[in-house]
Order: C-alpha cells, then sequence, then structure tokens
C-alpha cells in the first residue's frame, strides 16, 4: 500500500490541496509526521505557499512565551523565508556564474552557493539584529520538524521494502 501511496504522490508532482485529502497527506500521515512536519514539507517540497501560514503560527507557538503573538509570527515568517530560499540568488546555487565565455567564482555569495541573507533583509520583514537569537530558535524548530518528518518517512519505507 506505502509503495502506491508514494508512487501516486510522485505521480501527481506531490500537489496538495487543503480541502480534499491527497497522496501527499497518506505519506506524511503513514509516516507518523507532525502537523508541523507535513505543513514544512507541503511548502519547501511541494511549492504549496498555502502551507506558510498555518506554519509559521505553529513555529511562533513554540518560540518562548514571553514575546508578544505578533513578534513571534514576524520571527517564524522570516524563518520560513530563508528555509526555503537558501540558494545564492545569482548562481542559484551553482556557485558559479558565466562572464563571457568563461565560468567565474559567484562574487554574490562568495562561491558557497549560498544565499546570504543580510540584516537589511531581516529588518525589511520586521526581525532586528537583536531578535538574531530568537530566530536561531526559529531555524531550530524547522531543521527539527524537517529532520523528524524526514526520518519517520524513510523508517516506514524501509519498512515496506
Ligand atoms: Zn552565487
Amino acid at each position: 500500500m506505502i509503495r502506491e501511496t508514494v508512487a501516486s504522490a510522485l505521480d501527481s508532482g506531490l500537489k496538495d490541496s487543503p480541502e480534499r485529502e491527497t497522496p501527499l497527506d497518506r505519506v506524511t500521515a503513514f509516516a507518523g509526521a507532525s502537523r508541523l512536519g507535513t505543513l514544512l514539507w507541503r511548502l519547501k517540497y511541494a511549492n504549496d505557499p498555502r502551507a506558510f501560514k498555518p506554519a509559521s503560527l505553529l513555529i511562533g507557538k513554540k518560540l518562548p512565551r514571553n514575546l508578544h503573538g505578533s513578534m513571534r509570527i514576524t520571527i517564524a515568517q522570516r524563518a520560513l523565508k530563508e528555509w526555503c530560499m537558501p540558494m545564492c540568488e545569482t548562481c542559484n546555487g551553482a556557485k558559479e556564474v558565466m562572464r563571457g565565455d568563461k565560468m567565474v567564482e559567484c562574487k554574490t555569495c562568495n562561491g558557497t552557493g549560498k544565499r546570504r541573507h543580510t540584516e537589511v533583509d531581516r529588518m525589511l520583514d520586521g526581525v532586528t539584529p537583536r531578535m538574531a537569537p530568537l530566530l536561531g530558535a526559529a531555524f531550530q524548530v524547522i531543521r527539527e520538524h524537517d529532520v523528524d518528518t524526514a526520518v519517520v518517512t524513510l523508517q516506514r519505507l524501509d519498512r515496506c521494502s
């Protein structure tokens, strides 16, 4: 059953719908993924922007309670944006760009392929440098749920093979 479900999910391009159960829901539910883990996968791997708001609300709930609710959401949204866009915007992660007829190191990312999220970028979203530790906490929540979803999914798939 899991093979058919995964094949169906892949055939559908991991498309998702908030109105009805989809193969993606069945794969993640079968794997025992958390609600946040499922939303993160919908957002990043199925390119479903509808998962952004509920995922940011759940991440915000896991940040320190002494913060105002809107500040927790602001931090969670910025962390989600950065997590979803890890590649350099100039070379798209290739680390090199064409200059004339040669490939040269990308100067935007200094050849790392990674997007550099500046303080200005963050401040435009309302996240000040003083909030950096809280942004780190939000990244930790995202990483834990992303990894947990991957681990439980792979464990279930291994048992079925
Ligand atoms: Zn680059």
